[in-house]
């Protein structure tokens, strides 16, 4: 049996990636601390004979016993709100957490595939963004800790490769949602679905003619799979590339969740990038892949999810 570690895996996109390799026949072996997921997302697989959880801060030494043949790391805080709220964890995590995954990589002969971001291309200059596109990034701005972390990882990431060989993948994901989001992580769509389910107004950031590019979870779980399994090791997009500005999107909002809240306008916060679009040329090519769900039926199935949620969870404020 092929054995995998996912850190991160009490997270939105971990929890998922763990049900994948379950059905895919593997042994999984989540890892987590819990700083911004929960063990109810895989409260689910706690009996499965073929699943263990260790509770653990990738940060610090990781160690696993037994063999390992693949490694996802996929610990890091997502959303702008957390990134920003534990900013230096952000950066370690992205450093020292990577750094130790890369070494019990090496140690176990194992694949590894690094979870990096649109992020790293900051505020484009070009649209839509390619793999060959450098970015623009703000160092020293807010989203730096986050940014830079990813852009560092990807550099160490390589750096194993050149110097130790060792079989490396990176896939930049672009905005993916789903259920098992967090309905407080400030994200976009939580946000807009927590506030319609609570009768607020939906605020939308800035003027709202900034774009985004929504992936929902499914099609980015099947890529991530299929970019791990490949024989290629430069970064790779992976993300849904129909683009709709933020008012477009909350007017959507407002149709499928059948609310009538009104808009209201807040400051866009610092480098907010303006546009973000993957070209997922490189994706097709390599991978036959495409972003296959569209945003209607995406966003249906996780408006359903989110409706399950208990009104004490509902009502959680943002932390
Ligand atoms: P998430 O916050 O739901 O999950 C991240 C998980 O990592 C959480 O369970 C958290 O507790 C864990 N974690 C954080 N620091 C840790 C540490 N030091 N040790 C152990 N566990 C730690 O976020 P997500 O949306 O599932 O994102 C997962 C990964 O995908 C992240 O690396 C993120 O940067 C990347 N990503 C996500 C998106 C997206 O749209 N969801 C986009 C680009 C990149
Ligand atoms: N946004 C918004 N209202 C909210 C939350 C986010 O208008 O309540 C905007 C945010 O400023 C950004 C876009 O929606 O322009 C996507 O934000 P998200 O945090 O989901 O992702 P990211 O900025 O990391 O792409």
């Amino acid at each position: 049996m092929k054995r995998v570690l996912i850190t991160g895996a009490a997270g939105f996109l971990g929890s998922h990636l763990c049900d994948r390799f379950i059905n895919e026949g593997f042994y999984v072996i989540g890892m987590d601390n819990l700083i911004t997921g929960d063990l109810k997302n895989i409260a689910h697989l706690f009996k499965n004979e073929y699943f263990e959880f260790y509770h653990h801060d990738v940060t610090k030494f990781v160690h696993v016993p037994g063999n390992l043949n693949y490694i996802l790391h996929f610990a890091s805080p997502a959303s702008p709100i957390d990134y920003l709220k534990i900013p230096i964890q952000t950066l370690k995590v992205g450093s020292l957490g990577t750094h130790n995954l890369l070494g019990l990589a090496k140690a176990k002969n194992a694949r590894i595939l690094i979870a990096s971001t649109s992020e790293v291309y900051g505020d484009p200059l070009i649209h839509p963004q390619t793999e060959d596109y450098y970015g623009n990034v703000n160092t020293i701005g807010p989203r730096g800790v986050y940014d830079e972390a990813k852009r560092f990882q990807e550099s160490l990431t390589m750096a194993y490769h050149n110097f130790h060989g060792l079989e490396t993948r990176i896939v930049r994901i672009f905005n993916t949602y789903g259920p098992r989001m967090r309905l407080n992580d400030g994200r976009v769509i939580p946000a807009f679905m927590g506030q319609a389910l609570r009768g607020e107004d939906l605020t939308i950031f800035g003027d709202g003619n900034q774009t985004r590019s929504f992936c929902y979870v499914d099609d980015q779980i099947e890529g991530i799979f299929r970019l791990l399994m490949s024989d290629y090791h430069l970064p790779v997009n992976i993300g849904n590339p129909d683009e709709i500005t933020i008012n477009d999107f909350a007017k959507e909002i407002i149709q499928l969740t059948g609310t009538n809240q009104k808009i209201v306008y807040k400051p866009l916060p610092e480098n907010d990038p303006l546009q973000r679009q993957p070209d997922t040329s490189l994706a097709k090519k390599l991978l036959n892949w495409e972003a296959k769900t569209d945003r209607k039926t995406g966003l249906q199935k996780t408006f359903d999810y989110f409706k399950t949620l208990s009104a004490e969870e509902l009502q959680k404020e943002e932390h």
